[in-house]
């Protein structure tokens, strides 16, 4: 209004870019300088908070989000056409196994193909560590995937304890653990996680674990957990995590939920009363869980009083946990012959009866350990009812995780996302696709202390994936468990492209993700 000619800052504009143009076209014959963007199109947006999904484009630079909406592209912006398919945050898997295989295998195949970004290992109680060398040696040698990672307690307590854990810690040695633990913190872990079901996190006291989640609260940090039983001594192992997070005033996660045992079926509903409950009382208690009947452990879990010899035990085992049928083993590195096959199987190779060769089982296993000092065994037991499955995934503050392995042999580590969104999301209609992608994405994310990652929005970093609601779905199987799944397309990690038509892209863009200071 004040500028007497409007239109010669315009114009003295266009001069100066024609003359531009001009000594650019004298140069080395240079074509237009690319735009350091990539504009993804025609896609249909769901961008992980719940909210409905609605067509969008959405653009990146470098390693983040800068717009999301009606966008056209810029001259010389790489466009990537998404042809009518979903695009949504990068899955966050808060359970995983990982950490063992990432450095033989980068790619993480196992999960960018079922549209994982991030990974979050160091669980059940056990860490790579010292942290702060696992994440040296991370970002020396990166991997298509982000990785996070707790401190695990079974660590810090073998580290002190040695060989000789079965027992209540002495006060010296919890203070040396809590030493370690505030080093695993500063190195960056996201909390504490325990494996209470595991050597040797069985044997701590309930106040040893609370004193280390107070220290881990103090740091803001959060506590994860498999929890003391997943069977026989299932409720007041919920207790004792509820009365953790109300003692060490922290958020707690209890990892892979399930009800594992025949005697417990049908109690889904009064497991999540009784965590709404906690909540109501100002317990911050979430889970994670993954949609299959089978879980993967060791035998010997199977035996909490470790009495591997008791008949009644191996009976109880047998007929409430899972049949012989039902009780696939993984790896027997005395018998490697065994690998993939049932128990009962076994006991009709060894003419005797289940439970006989249970108990004989592991005693060969930890013979075998014993000797050689690696792990011998490892089992897929079908212990889960569909129903609680179901009802416990819908829980509004359960997240989705594959409690897997990049190179496992529960189908869980390659077949876990596609089976949420084709099995339970478009066949079973257990909740609408923007609740499931909330609870693999910005759900997941809150629950591990994860900022700027699980939604879609400008400024959040570019972890993507592009994907067919109409197609999706796992293959992988027990007799097959790294079976590719059909139908996602593209993953996006920091913006860089490692997961496209069926194959990895070679790009390692994943980076370490350090606990970030609470605000
Ligand atoms: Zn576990």
């Amino acid at each position: 209004m004040t500028f007497p000619f409007p239109g010669a800052v315009q114009r003295a504009r266009t001069v100066f870019l024609v003359a531009v143009c001009t000594v650019s076209m004298a140069g080395a014959a240079a074509a237009p300088q690319p735009a350091d963007t990539t504009l993804i199109v025609n896609a249909v947006l769901i961008d992980g908070t719940g909210a409905l999904r609605r067509p969008a484009a959405v653009r990146l630079r470098g390693d983040r989000i800068v717009e999301v909406g009606t966008l056209t592209a810029a001259a010389g912006e790489q466009v990537v056409d998404a042809k009518g398919l979903v695009l949504a945050p990068g899955f966050i898997d808060t359970h995983s196994h990982g950490d063992h295989g990432i450095f033989d295998h980068a790619d993480a195949l196992g999960a960018t193909s079922q549209g994982i970004s991030t990974i979050v290992v160091g669980q059940d109680g056990g860490s790579p560590g010292p942290l702060s060398e696992f994440f040296g040696k991370l970002e020396k040698a990166p991997a298509a995937v982000n990785v996070a990672s707790y401190a695990g307690h079974g660590r810090l307590r073998r580290k002190v304890m040695g060989d000789d854990f079965r027992r209540h810690a002495r006060p010296e040695e919890l203070a040396r653990m809590k030493e370690l633990l505030a080093e695993e913190l500063k190195a960056g872990a996201l909390g504490l996680s325990t494996g209470l079901e595991y050597d040797p996190g069985i044997f701590s006291e309930p106040s040893e674990v609370v004193e280390l989640a107070r220290q881990t609260a103090q740091a803001g940090g959060r506590y994860i957990s498999h929890v003391r039983s997943e069977d026989r001594y299932f409720w007041k192992a919920i207790d004792e995590i509820i009365a953790i997070g109300r003692e060490a005033k922290i958020p707690v996660q209890v990892s892979h939920l399930k009800l594992a045992m025949r005697s417990l079926w049908g109690q889904a509903d009064k497991l999540i009363r009784t965590f709404d409950q906690a909540r109501a009382a100002g317990v911050d208690i979430t889970a994670d869980i993954y949609p299959y009947l089978y879980w993967q452990s060791t035998l010997t879990v199977l035996f909490p009083d470790r009495d591997f010899e008791n008949r009644q035990t191996a009976e109880l085992v047998l007929r409430e946990i899972s049949t012989p049928d039902d009780l696939l083993l993984g790896t027997f590195a005395p018998e490697p012959s065994y690998a993939g096959k049932t128990l009962a199987e076994i006991a009709r190779l060894r003419g005797t009866d289940g439970p006989t060769t249970l108990m004989a089982l592991i005693r060969e296993a930890l013979d075998y350990e014993k000797r050689t000092g690696m792990d011998a065994e490892s089992v897929i037991g079908t212990s889960m009812s569909e129903a609680d499955v179901e009802k416990l995934m819908a829980w509004p503050h359960a997240n989705l995780c594959t409690d897997g392995e990049l190179d496992g042999r529960h189908p869980r580590g390659f077949g876990t996302y596609p089976r949420v969104l084709g099995r339970y999301v478009r066949e079973r209609k257990i909740m609408t696709l923007e609740d499931a992608l909330r609870k693999m994405t910005s759900l997941a994310a809150a629950h591990v202390g994860l900022r700027d990652r699980g939604t879609i929005r400008p400024g959040a970093f570019a972890d993507l994936v592009l994907f067919d609601p109409a197609t999706v779905i796992d293959r992988a199987t027990t007799r097959d468990p790294q079976a590719l799944s059909a139908g996602i397309g593209k993953v996006w990690v920091n913006g860089a492209l490692v997961f496209d038509a069926g194959a990895a892209t070679g790009k390692r863009s994943g980076r370490v993700l350090r606990r970030e200071p609470v605000s």
